[in-house]
């Protein structure tokens, strides 16, 4: 019997659980090969939909599922935390000391927030002013904090990266000004992104587009802001309860060569790092915990039977939902070869793909990998029918109805027509080679 572990059940671990269980299926059922999963939080989260729960046009149970149920029937979900993990004897250690040993391991345990690493962000002000929106309790606060403001400075910031869906701050600073256009107080709201950053984005098109956007929505841009500390004063609700003086702001952010951002209401995005256990593993991680891998083929860099895929991997890749999709499908391969004592293939080429929504029921979608970056032109076919980079309703649609495809196509391991691992160059257009 050969033991597979994948450790982590989101986004990344039920892609790949579901897929392997389909393709090992008759060894599964003989007995020659178990899967197990491991993952103590009982309940999936749909992470694209946090960015609506503080405009309420989502709720908690909307985005949110029983975990056991999304995992095919030949999986066995084990719900514990991982505590640590040997990759010279091949074992897991959990949380109550049980030791769980593989043959081969997929680490799939994505990417945890720590806002205590930035100076000050867990402070007074903390889900009081100070707010996110990458954890479901963050989102609902900060829903809280959005209906309570009546007007001020709302401060969006990037403390550093690589985060999880890197355009999502961006997303909310459209959805921001769009929500207090229509709640009547846009000329009451003064919004400012500040990210660490040298443009809207990390690529160069998809930047212009969006810095662009930023500037026609009255959106202030701060770029190269790398946030040393945030210092709050007391809570908004405080100074304006016992003032009648004009408001002092509610803190501010400085960044490290002393440049200061006031706010009344700050949404950060916090530091990012691997799970824990990485860290402790020599060898497995880099210095923010993400496992090393070969970037094509998803093995890691410490080990030939252990691999990482999703959010907890080093790819130069965005870390989205999409990415691990996508990596679920070339790594789905690798295994089975792997199992046959064949060559890896090196078929990861970096490709992902997002809807940013834009506000005012618009969005655009980028596509890209390592080597192209986000460009104009129609998806997934050469004809379309969506277009890349421009802004549409059509978009928005997408958007939406991802929510159904996640739960239905994407978590069962199915394939979505037209979209493959590999990023298709045909649609796009491309820019001129230098010289041609
Ligand atoms: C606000 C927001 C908006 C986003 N929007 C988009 C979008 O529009 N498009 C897109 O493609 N992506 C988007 N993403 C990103 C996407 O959700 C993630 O990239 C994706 O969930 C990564 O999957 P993952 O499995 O690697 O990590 P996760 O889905 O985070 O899963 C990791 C799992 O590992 C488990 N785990 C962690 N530590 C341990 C441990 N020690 N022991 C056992 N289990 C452990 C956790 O419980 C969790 O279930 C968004 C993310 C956020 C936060």
């Amino acid at each position: 019997m050969r033991h597979i572990l994948i450790l982590g059940a989101g986004t990344a671990g039920t892609v790949m659980a579901n897929r392997l269980s389909r393709r090992l299926r008759s060894q599964l059922r003989a007995g020659r090969i178990n899967i197990t999963v491991i993952d103590p939080d009982p309940t999936h989260l749909y992470q694209p939909g946090l960015l609506f729960i503080p405009f309420q046009e989502s709720f908690r149970e909307r985005i949110t599922r029983d975990r056991a149920p999304t995992l095919d029937r030949d999986v066995r979900l084990v719900a514990a935390e991982i505590a640590a993990m040997d990759p010279d004897h091949d074992t897991v250690t959990l949380a109550d000391g049980t030791v769980m040993s593989y043959d081969l391991c997929i680490v799939a345990t994505g990417a945890r927030l720590v806002p205590e690493e930035t100076e000050g962000m867990m402070g007074p002000g903390w889900r009081e002013s100070v707010h996110e929106f990458y954890s479901l309790e963050g989102a609902e606060k900060l829903g809280y904090a959005l209906h309570c403001f009546v007007g001020g400075k709302l401060v969006i910031n990037v403390v550093e990266m690589p985060i999880k869906c890197p355009v999502a701050p961006l997303e909310f600073a459209f959805l921001a000004d769009a929500y207090f256009t229509n709640c009547g107080i846009r000329d009451k709201v003064e919004i400012t992104y500040a990210t660490p950053l040298d443009g809207a984005f990390t690529k160069p098109t998809a930047a212009q587009s969006l810095s662009y956007l930023l500037e026609q929505k009255g959106i202030r841009l701060e770029t190269e802001f790398n946030t040393g500390r945030i210092e709050t004063t007391s809570p908004a609700w405080e100074t304006a309860a016992t003032s009648t003086e004009p408001r002092p702001p509610a803190g501010e952010l400085v960044s490290w060569d002393e440049r200061r951002i006031p706010f009344d209401l700050l949404v950060t995005v916090p530091v990012h790092k691997g799970a824990a256990f990485i860290a402790t593993a020599a060898g497995l991680g880099d210095a923010m915990d993400f496992v090393m891998v070969d970037p094509h083929t998803l093995q890691s860099q410490r080990k030939a039977n252990i691999f990482a895929l999703g959010d907890a991997a080093n790819c130069p890749t965005s870390k989205a939902g999409s990415v691990a999709h996508f990596q679920a499908e070339v790594l789905e391969e690798n295994i089975v070869r792997m199992l046959d004592g064949r060559a890896l293939e090196p078929g990861f080429d970096g490709h992902a793909n997002c809807f940013i929504e834009t506000g005012h029921r618009k969005a655009l979608l980028i596509d890209f990998n390592y080597d192209t970056e986000p460009l104009p032109g129609m998806f997934p076919y050469a004809w379309g029918p969506v277009p890349l980079l421009k802004e549409s309703r059509l978009n928005h649609l997408g958007k939406l109805a991802f929510r159904h495809a996640y739960w239905n196509r994407l978590l069962p391991g199915r394939d979505f027509p037209g979209i493959e691992a590999q990023m298709k160059r045909s649609g796009k257009r491309m820019p001129a080679a230098v010289g041609s």
